[in-house]
Order: C-alpha cells, then sequence, then structure tokens
C-alpha cells in the first residue's frame, strides 16, 4: 500500500498509545514500530484519527486549535516541524513510510498490548486508504454536497430527504430515510465518506417516512422536538402490522428491515435546542403547526445549511392536518427566510435555496385569495372543496391534499367548521 501518509497528534496521546517505541526504546531502530511510529508522528488521538479516516487524507489532518507538534524523545523537532504545509510537503517526498503489519512480538503483555494497538492504528490507515479511494468514486446522483462535510441524500421523487453532517466526534445524520432500504442506502453513502460511527439522529419529524430507519444506525442518540416520541408510539398502536405490511412489499424491504426494531427519540427538547458536537454547532427549531406534532428544522448557522422540514415541500401540495394552520406555516416560512441559509433542503423534493419558502407563500397567497372569493359569495367549505381548483398548480403532485389545503385556508379565513 502506498505509505506516504501520516498523522500526527498531541504527545501525551502518542506516550499513552505507544509505550515500547516512546517509552521505552524511544530512539531504538530495532523498536518494531519505530519506523512506522517517528517519521512525523504516529497520533493515537481517537478523534484525529476518524477525522483521518473520513477521508480527508492521511496526510494531513485537521488540528485543534491548541495543537503543538509533537517532540516525543528520540524524535528532532525539525522533523516535528514536517507539520507545517511546506515540510509536509518535504517529509512526504523523503519520509516514506511503510505500513505493514507489525511484526509478532513475544516480549510480554506491554508488547502485546502495543501490538494490539498498533493493529488497530494500521487498520484505521487501511480503512483510511479504502475510504478515501471510495470517496474518489461517485456517491451517485442523489447525494449532493452541500457544504464542507455537508451532504444530503435526496428521496427519489417525493421520498424524504436526509442529511449527513460530518464532524470530528462522528456522523450526525437528519431523517433516516423513507423506508429501511433508503436507510441503509444513507449508511451505505456514510460510510464511504468516513469511517465514523452515526452518534446522533435529528428526526426533523416523526413520521414513519422520517424515522422506521433508525434501527439501521444503532447506538446513534435520536433527538426530536417534544412530543416526536409520542406521536411515533401512537402511530405504532394505530397500525400494529405496519412493519410486517412494508416487509410484504417486496423482498428486498423484508431484507432491509433484518434486524428491526422501534426506536423513538431518546432526547427531545422544548423550543429551541443547540448541539455543540465535533467542532459543529446544529441548532434546533420548533415549528409549531407546519406539518406534525413535532417538527424541527435543522440550521448550521456557520455553514448556512437549513434543513427545513416538511413545513414547506417542493412541487407538491402538503398534507394540512387538523392541528395544522397556514399562518403558522408562514410564520415558519418568514422565520427560517431570516435564517439567510445559503442551502435549504425540504423534508420532501428538490433540495434549494429559499425560493421554496417564496414558492410556498405564494401558493398559500393564491390559495387563502381564492377561497375567500368563495367563501363571499356564500359557498359552504364542501362546496368550495369541490369546485376550487388551482390549476397554476396542477404539475404539483398529491392533488388529492388539495382539500385539506382548502379546509385550513377557511379556518384561516375564520370560516366555522
Ligand atoms: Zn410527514
Amino acid at each position: 500500500m502506498d505509505s506516504s501518509r501520516w498523522i500526527c497528534g498531541e504527545k501525551d496521546e502518542i506516550l499513552e498509545a505507544l509505550p515500547l517505541c516512546v517509552e521505552g526504546a524511544p530512539s531504538d531502530p530495532t523498536c518494531p514500530f519505530f519506523q512506522k511510529a517517528h517519521p512525523i508522528g504516529l497520533n493515537m488521538n481517537y478523534r484525529t484519527r476518524l477525522v483521518a479516516a473520513r477521508g480527508l487524507g492521511m496526510d494531513w489532518v485537521r488540528q485543534k486549535p491548541s495543537f503543538s507538534p509533537i517532540t516525543p524523545k528520540g524524535l528532532s523537532p525539525a522533523r516535528c516541524a514536517a507539520l507545517s504545509p511546506s515540510a509536509r510537503t518535504k517529509a512526504a517526498d523523503t519520509d516514506k513510510i511503510r505500513w505493514q503489519e507489525p511484526p509478532q512480538s513475544t516480549e510480554g503483555n506491554i508488547a502485546m498490548r502495543t501490538m494490539g494497538v498498533v493493529s488497530v492504528i494500521l487498520s484505521l490507515v487501511v480503512s483510511a486508504a479504502i475510504t478515501r479511494s471510495a470517496l474518489a468514486q461517485d456517491l451517485g446522483p442523489r447525494v449532493e454536497k452541500l457544504a464542507d462535510g455537508i451532504y444530503v441524500h435526496t428521496g427519489k421523487g417525493f421520498d424524504s430527504n436526509s442529511g449527513i453532517i460530518l464532524t470530528d466526534e462522528g456522523v450526525v445524520v437528519v431523517d433516516t430515510g423513507q423506508n429501511p432500504i433508503e436507510s441503509r442506502d444513507i449508511l451505505a453513502t456514510v460510510k464511504k465518506l468516513t469511517a465514523m460511527p452515526v452518534r446522533l439522529i435529528i428526526d426533523t419529524e416523526p413520521h414513519a417516512d422520517h424515522t422506521t430507519g433508525h434501527f439501521v444506525f444503532p447506538g446513534a442518540i435520536v433527538i426530536a422536538a417534544e412530543g416526536g416520541g409520542a406521536s411515533m408510539r401512537a402511530a405504532d398502536l394505530a397500525a400494529p402490522d405496519r412493519i410486517q405490511r412494508l416487509a410484504a412489499t417486496s423482498p428486498e424491504m423484508k431484507a432491509a428491515l433484518e434486524g428491526y426494531r422501534f426506536i423513538a427519540p431518546h432526547i427531545e427538547y422544548h423550543d429551541r435546542m443547540t448541539i455543540n458536537f465535533g467542532g459543529r454547532t446544529i441548532e434546533l427549531i420548533y415549528m409549531k403547526g407546519v406539518h406534525s406534532e413535532s417538527d424541527s428544522a435543522v440550521w448550521l448557522p456557520r455553514e448556512r445549511v437549513l434543513f427545513s422540514a416538511s413545513a414547506f415541500v417542493v412541487n407538491q401540495i402538503n398534507v394540512l392536518r387538523p392541528f395544522v394552520t397556514i399562518p403558522d406555516i408562514l410564520a415558519a416560512g418568514k422565520m427560517l427566510k431570516a435564517l439567510n441559509p445559503e442551502h435549504v433542503v425540504p423534508g420532501h423534493g428538490t433540495p434549494g435555496t429559499v425560493k421554496i419558502f417564496d414558492d410556498g407563500e405564494k401558493y398559500y397567497a393564491l390559495l387563502m385569495d381564492r377561497v375567500d372569493k368563495s367563501m363571499k359569495e356564500g359557498k359552504s367549505l364542501d362546496d368550495i372543496k369541490k369546485e376550487l381548483t388551482m390549476p397554476e398548480y396542477s404539475s404539483w403532485g398529491s392533488q388529492d391534499r388539495m382539500p385539506t389545503n382548502v379546509e385550513a385556508a377557511y379556518k384561516a379565513l375564520g370560516g366555522k367548521l
């Protein structure tokens, strides 16, 4: 394997991980790991290792601001100075590190323990190299990079979208896909991007087409707005054979459901939550009455990426449930636009910009206008539902949801049910 790659890190971590070489025989070239470990410094820092492994390349790893080059005994500062970009390039030329399986040691516990650590590191190096080559591969037409380390996995047609956010501490997934086939595709995408595990899942809403696949990411903590768990449990109780029916839709779906478990949010927040995780700041904003019982916008202020949930969907009539109101939707749109996002990923439909909210506002303005006229003509809600058309939006999907839209407009205009 090509080996002009290295990782640098902090002294303590190296001392901890390489007692045999650094403490025991720092300058002993016969130390089995000396050549591998020393040319620049092999960092055993979990975070840094994983950052490297995520495919940014093993030949440079982003450092924490507090980083200072290591100079363990026997390793000259000059070689550590290879941390500067120019020295790094130079070192890459002169210090080709050849990664190999370490020779078997029989020197007792410390040696064996070290061997274990180094083996793990080596396998990580191998997997990072694989990750890197995978990175060169196409992530597929449904995965789009929005910002450094932030991706959207778009659903087929009007299926739900998912976000993939890489951090220094692991991966954050926003919604786990339309169904478990999609969830596994999202996981496969994550694996192409990084060797890190999925640590957090954020639900923009509790509906099954965003949450059934949580089990595909075992160990991840699921976070949602207050009411998400109650909504999921109620839906589960209302359709106890849901998973069986889903499995019956195709052999692929049955296979993807292997190991299914119902996983409701572990953490629910009220109103707003800020997550500082692995160098990212992620803000969750509860939106009342826009789609489900528990809708969250997921906002990355530094990267200006917004996962806007299903308050607005693209080129599709949204279903407006009885507790959803058009004023709440419009207020949410205003609030989301004020964040000034560069990228907007709706719960469903093609990702874009704040134009998604503008388009939605225009649609609701026209709808309200028409319903208002009909009401002034003295028509009943039932008549309006039957008669009202929106030919400007005939190309939008899910036209069967129009009556729920008419009813919401009717209520917003003061009509009594
Ligand atoms: Zn939904």
